[in-house]
């Protein structure tokens, strides 16, 4: 049995968290099982009211407890204990995960959960060792840039990985010296719900993390525009952060960090170790169901190495194992909603009546839940709806190209630049395509993260402003202050 369990049988932080205690609220947002479709409860949905609540709640938390200014290590040693407790109740926290969300069991405990433990241990190591500096003047002045927490920060995250984009948020957030108010996706909220009454259940101040449930227009706007809220770190669409953006001018003006959408290409040539750019290629787009901001979803291949890549990727996405999120064995997820799951298969249809050519997949699975074929696509040009369109799904497109121009330019995308993958053994060429590409991550011979959690993450062009991760999402969170001293 190991991690598999019935869904039936977990019990739901249904309710918004604030101050440390559970605040029941009526159910708005009916929420089905992506795995089998079926509703199970009803998402509460934030007003002005809650927001003014938490944002107080965590105001008066950073002043009972001077969380901000107390020996830095008390901070580190207290976000350590948090994520200790993650990973004691990782099975509990992952049977909840996977019953909302597309992430299963088995993949929740080895890698989200625990990598979420390790980021905010990261993260919490940084509270002693960043600070403010002392700057070069002459003899009759000092001077110094002080740093300090901004005070509340408001964090909203996407779907896609629920507790690994609330840990990016809450990890540097808190260990600079912040509260924060955080809304989960409407999707999937009660893993950031859990993982907040852990970290109380830690020891760290209640209120220091109060979480509001609800959905973008009525809870985000809402607690994006709350003037007590002195920054705002976002996850999730394109569209969504500019709707963001445009809250804020118009509510006031404050700093934010957006993370958004992708659309990253992976370019091979022939030069490459072949196999082992398939199993990368196939895996990010298969991985989470390409629900991942930086799935490689447009493989740019020379040409006389396409049909044996080709036939390679293909091999490797008609073996994906699908099934519940509640069955350790399941490798392959569902698509997080029926709504989403039409919108993928929308665009697919679309590419295909543009001239695409469906070489394998390109439609719903026979399953109860939100199932869909991995799809690859192949004769698209650059204004095929599969190529122009965020999918965030496990569709994938292959060009050709004959030289590193060509490549280039097939590559650049008009909107988007979070990540990019290239396989060569050319190391001058590795050092000209990584100067070249305008995304935020380069991943060479590989597509994927590694563990070094100093590696920033973010986009270039309208995939984000900012940072999570590294030394940049800790720095991201704390301000500065210029003082002078007449001596
Ligand atoms: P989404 O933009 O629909 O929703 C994300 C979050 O924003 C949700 O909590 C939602 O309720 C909230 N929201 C929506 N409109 C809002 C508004 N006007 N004001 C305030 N909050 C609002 O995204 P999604 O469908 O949940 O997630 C998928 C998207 O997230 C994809 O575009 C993906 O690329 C992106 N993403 C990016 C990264 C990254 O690191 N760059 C990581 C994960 C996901």
């Amino acid at each position: 049995m190991g991690l598999s369990f019935h869904p039936d049988t977990v019990s739901l932080p249904v309710g918004h968290f604030i101050g440390g205690e559970m605040i029941a609220a009526e159910g708005a947002i009916e929420m089905r099982r992506p795995s089998d479709g079926k509703a199970y409860t009803a998402c509460p949905i934030a007003g002005p009211e809650v927001i003014d609540c938490a944002v107080a709640s965590a105001k008066a938390a950073l002043k009972a407890s001077n969380w901000g200014n107390v020996r830095p290590r008390e901070r580190t040693k207290a976000l350590q204990a948090w994520a200790d407790l993650v990973e004691a109740e990782a099975e509990t926290l992952a049977k909840i995960e996977a019953l909302c969300s597309t992430r299963p069991v088995g993949q929740l405990v080895a890698g989200d959960i625990a990598i979420t433990a390790e980021q905010i241990r990261f993260f919490a190591e940084f509270a002693d060792k960043e600070g403010s500096e002392l700057v070069p003047t002459d003899d009759a002045t000092l001077g110094m840039i002080m740093s300090e927490p901004y005070g509340v920060v408001g964090a909203i995250t996407p779907w896609n990985f629920p507790i690994s984009m609330a840990g990016w948020k809450l990890g540097p957030a808190l260990a600079a010296g912040n509260a924060v108010v955080l809304k989960p996706s409407e999707m999937t909220p009660f893993s950031a719900v859990y993982m907040a009454q852990l970290a109380v259940k830690a020891g760290l101040p209640a209120g220091l993390i109060n979480v509001v449930l609800g959905d973008g227009s009525t809870t985000g706007t809402a607690l994006t525009g709350h003037p007590e809220i002195a920054k705002v770190s976002f996850t999730g669409s394109t569209r969504a952060g500019s709707a963001i953006m445009e809250n804020v001018a118009r509510t006031g003006v404050k700093p934010m960090t957006l993370e958004l959408g992708g659309k990253s290409p992976q370019i091979v040539f022939a030069d490459a170790d072949l196999d082992k750019a398939a199993t990368a290629i196939a895996g990010s787009v298969t991985f989470n169901a390409g629900q991942a901001c930086v799935a490689g979803t447009r493989l740019i291949v020379e040409k006389s190495v396409a049909d044996r890549l080709t036939a390679a990727i293909l091999e490797k996405m008609k073996a994906v194992r699908p099934g519940p999120t509640w069955d350790e064995a399941t490798q392959y997820s569902p698509i997080i909603s029926e709504r989403q799951r039409a919108r993928v298969d929308g665009i697919v249809r679309a590419a295909i009546e543009a001239g695409g050519e469906c070489l394998t997949g390109g439609g719903v699975m026979d399953s109860p839940g939100y199932f869909y074929e991995p799809t690859l696509i192949a004769d698209v040009d650059q204004a095929n709806p599969a190529i122009v369109e965020e999918i965030f799904g496990p569709v994938l497109t292959v060009q050709t190209f004959e030289t590193e121009e060509e490549a280039l330019a097939l590559s650049s995308h008009p909107t988007f630049g979070l990540a990019s993958g290239l396989f060569t053994s050319d190391l001058s060429r590795t050092i000209r395509f990584a100067r070249k590409l305008e995304a935020g991550t380069v991943w060479v011979n590989r597509y994927s993260r590694s563990r070094d959690h100093i590696l920033p993450t973010g986009g270039y062009k309208r995939s984000g402003i900012g940072k999570d991760l590294g030394r940049e999402a800790y720095l991201a969170n704390r301000r500065t202050k210029s003082v002078l001293i007449s001596l």
